[in-house]
């Protein structure tokens, strides 16, 4: 089957792209590698989602999900790999070995967690070094961590954390926290948080293949100290997910797709939308906001072709 337009990516911004271009008559596949829902799946709480006061991450996913499917987009898990553009037909490829064809192909692929980049931090990846509180907090419950980030993420990581372990060490290379100020007041009046900064996390150290202390070292007189910690949870920002697109999409320097709020790149027929995208907020307002535009700038893109 040739589809009008092909997704890949099933987060906020994926999903509203199939809303809004299965409004609009087009047939349309969903390709996801995981889950739907993209990142917002692991967030416990959302509270920013204008008219929704509260809500937990999964079930918004959920609701998203369940939209794009009473409209009958098709929807398929794979790991899209490459894109094919060739006579005005986008060939999709995946790394499972399945192929699919389309006439547009949204590229909605969000990002993934940033690393420290210490020496062995792949193989204490689930030994004590994580990027997911809502994924691995359980396991730590009562003991000791730490969260290593400012941004408004490592706050929500951190105050889910405090809610279960004994004490919770906030981690930053700068004083300011960027992340929102009302988490911030929330999270440091907590009894069991203890914010050190400005520090840089500079070893990890493991005990019987798990981890059990990091070197810090301030990050003003480069003095160090060690802390013995449970767990290290990783919050210091997101990478784009566009390795495999980088010959049909103009990239930034770190990597994000370079196009503007229509989300229309220069190859005829491919777009890319949501977190990333390169601009300033990556939020699921600005997630769903380019959903929108990209599905709307594809379909307009089919009318004229
Ligand atoms: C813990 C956490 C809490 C957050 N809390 C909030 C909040 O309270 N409020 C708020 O506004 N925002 C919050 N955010 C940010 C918000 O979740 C993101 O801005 C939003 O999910 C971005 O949507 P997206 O669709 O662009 O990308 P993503 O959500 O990253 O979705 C991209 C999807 O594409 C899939 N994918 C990637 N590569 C491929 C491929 N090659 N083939 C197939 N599929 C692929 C991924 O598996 C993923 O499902 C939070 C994020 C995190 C991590």
């Amino acid at each position: 089957m040739l589809y009008d337009i092909i997704i890949v990516g099933g987060g906020p911004a994926g999903l509203t792209a199939a809303i809004y271009a299965r409004r609009s008559g087009r047939t349309v596949l969903l390709l996801e590698k995981e889950g739907f829902g993209g990142q917002i799946a692991f967030s416990p709480r959302v509270d920013n989602y204008p008219g929704v006061p509260y809500v937990s991450g999964a079930e918004l996913a959920e609701q998203m999900l369940s939209q794009a499917l009473a409209l009958d987009t098709d929807t398929d898990i794979g790991t899209v790999c490459a894109i094919r553009n060739e006579n005005g037909v986008k060939t999709v490829l995946t790394e499972e070995g399945d192929s699919y064809t389309g006439r547009c192909v949204i590229i909605a692929a969000g990002a993934r967690h940033r690393q420290l980049g210490l020496p062995g931090e792949n193989e204490l990846i689930g030994q004590g070094v994580s990027y997911c509180a809502v994924c691995d907090g359980g396991f730590y419950a009562g003991g000791t961590v730490a969260v290593a980030g400012g941004g408004d993420s490592a706050l929500q990581e951190a105050l889910l954390l405090s809610d279960i372990c004994e004490t919770v060490y906030v981690i930053h290379r700068r004083r300011e926290f960027r992340g929102d100020v009302e988490k911030q007041k929330r999270l440091f009046a907590r009894e069991n948080v203890r914010v050190l900064t400005p520090m840089n996390i500079t070893a990890l150290h493991a005990r019987d293949g798990a981890l059990a202390s990091v070197t810090l070292a301030d990050a003003g007189t480069g003095a160090e100290r060690e802390l013995a910690v449970d767990a290290l949870f990783v919050s210091v920002g997101m990478v784009p997910a566009l390795g495999a697109f980088a010959d049909v999409l103009p990239l930034t320097n770190d990597g994000y797709a370079a196009l503007g709020e229509d989300c229309i790149s220069p190859a005829a027929g491919i777009f890319a939308a949501g977190d990333c995208r390169a601009k300033s907020v990556r939020q699921l307002t600005t997630a769903v906001a380019d959903g929108a535009c990209a599905a709307l700038s594809a379909c307009r893109y089919l009318e004229v072709t």
